[in-house]
């Protein structure tokens, strides 16, 4: 189908049909900064209907057994594999270029992971007498709300989790690239039973209406600290389940006995992993101080072969998805630089259009400027030096935030005795921004609440419940 007549026809996926109304709100391209589609916005009538059909479809979804959920998230995820080219051009066209839209194809790997996962059973005691276990059971109706950045890969793992568990979803994207998900509704409109996946589009309101709905039993959110702990507040008072994947400020520490050039390529391809617009792309970077200018000018080489400017015009580096977050970006790249940070990057003049911002590497650094100590989520690194690890260490933690963060070094064992003095939820010694469907992932501190992927993901959309079996009927005879 060809891509302009794809996007217009998208609609919200209802209790299996797809549900076009007449309100809309305006999608535009980052490359260009032009409007190029009107997105349905579901209506409070419209988010009844999908909570209803959810709720409805949740018991039969869940009696299907676990095989047959499988089968069926399987045959979402080959159904994903079949349109996957579709899925990733209209998601580079609004998140403005291809590059920042390759995350779609880890989406039906995830997928396929779950569909053929079993649902884990621990077993507790197994004597003659009993069987204690625990097994999981269905929360219920997930609300299931993505962020920006990675709009495929993310909201796919909570659906598949989601179903795989026994649980039925409500989905929401993000208001600025809800595109590429309402044509996964379409997609598998005819592969999921009615109601057991809901899709709507809508900005923040929607989603806190669904948060704040009876039917939601569960929250799977992946978006900023201030939404989360929004989020948080509302789900109190009824005590909804909540998964919540948050900001953070990847730290990454550089030992003296690295290669440079080797260990430089890494570190600008994860930090500048879709223009610095991935959760776990390193953010702060801390370098030895006998490597640190021959780092700085091994990662500035990186940056300015870089070319910021869309593909039609031979543009090599993805524009910021959204225009809030470039002027955020250029808040905090500004304010560093009246502070006193030296951008050690060429200056490339802004596109005449487009949210371009180059790679940029920033010298002279401290905490106190705000480009160290909040998330910036863009091309933006501060790369600071020290003399003693242990006051990287110190630096590294000094944050609210606790996602990710790692050790580069040829030293392993040092590098491992030194991740684990890392406070985030994943640590890496000589890699960063790693993700499989298998290894939890998660944050601590402001970073988030609970994990997600791996039997932590799934125990995060199940109830746990203890279960004791005492084998003999003659306990209960008389
Ligand atoms: P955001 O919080 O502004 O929005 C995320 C989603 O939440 C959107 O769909 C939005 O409409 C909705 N939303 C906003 N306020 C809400 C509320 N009060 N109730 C219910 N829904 C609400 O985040 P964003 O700008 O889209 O995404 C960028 C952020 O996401 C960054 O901080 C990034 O670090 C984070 N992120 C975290 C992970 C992770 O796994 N930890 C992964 C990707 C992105």
């Amino acid at each position: 189908m060809d891509i302009t007549e794809a996007m217009s026809s998208l609609g919200h996926l209802i209790d299996g049909r797809i549900v076009r109304n007449d309100a809309t709100f305006p999608i535009s391209s980052p490359s260009s900064g032009e409007v190029i589609a009107q997105c349905p916005e579901a209506t409070n009538g419209l988010l009844e209907e999908a909570m209803t059909a959810a709720e409805r479809a949740q018991p039969e979804w869940n009696a299907l057994g676990e095989t047959s959920r499988q089968k069926v998230i399987g045959a979402m995820s080959d159904a994903l594999v079949g349109h996957l080219d579709e899925i990733v051009a209209i998601s580079a066209l609004e998140k403005g270029a291809t590059g920042a839209a390759l995350e779609a194809y880890a989406a039906p790997v995830f997928m396929a992971h779950l569909a053929t996962t079993a649902m884990p059973v621990d077993i507790l005691d197994d004597t003659p007498e009993r069987l204690v276990t625990v097994v999981r059971r269905p929360i219920g109706v997930v609300a299931a709300i993505s962020p920006w950045n990675a709009p495929i890969l993310i909201m796919c793992e909570k659906i598949a989790t989601a179903l795989l568990v026994g649980d039925t979803v409500v989905a929401k994207p993000s208001p600025f690239t809800p595109l590429a998900t309402l044509a996964l509704g379409r997609i598998w409109k005819d592969i999921v039973p009615p109601g057991v996946l809901n899709i709507l589009a809508g900005g923040s309101q929607l989603g806190a209406q669904m948060v704040a709905h009876r039917a939601t039993r569960m929250i799977s959110f992946t978006g900023s600290v201030a939404a989360g702990q929004e989020i948080a507040a509302a789900a109190s008072s009824s005590l909804k389940k909540l998964l919540l994947e948050l900001g953070g400020n990847d730290a990454a520490i550089v030992l003296p006995d690295v290669d440079v050039e080797t260990v430089a390529e890494y570190l600008f391809n994860v930090a500048f992993l879709m223009s610095g617009q991935t959760c776990a792309a390193i953010k702060r970077l801390y370098v030895h101080e006998s490597i640190y200018q021959n780092m700085v000018d091994a990662l500035v080489r990186r940056a300015d072969a870089a070319i910021p400017a869309p593909e039609a015009e031979g543009g090599t580096f993805a524009p910021i998805a959204t225009r809030p977050q470039y002027d955020r970006i250029r808040m905090l790249l500004d304010d560093a630089l009246a502070r006193g940070a030296h951008a050690a990057t060429r200056s490339v003049p802004p596109t005449s259009s487009g949210y371009f911002i180059p790679p940029t590497i920033l010298t002279d650094v401290k905490p106190g400027m705000k480009i160290v100590d909040e998330e910036q989520f863009g091309p933006v690194l501060p790369v600071m030096s020290f003399r003693d690890v242990n006051d990287a260490i110190a630096a590294a933690n000094a944050t609210e935030y606790g996602l990710c963060g790692s050790i580069w070094t040829s030293d392993v064992k040092t590098g491992a005795d030194l991740a684990s003095r890392l406070d985030c939820g994943t640590a890496w010694v000589n890699n960063h921004a790693e993700v499989a469907p298998h290894v939890p992932f998660g944050g601590t501190k402001l970073s988030g609440v609970g994990r997600n992927c791996g039997t932590p993901g799934i125990d995060a959309y199940a109830e746990l419940q203890t279960r004791y079996v005492y084998k003999s009927a003659d306990r209960v005879k008389g």
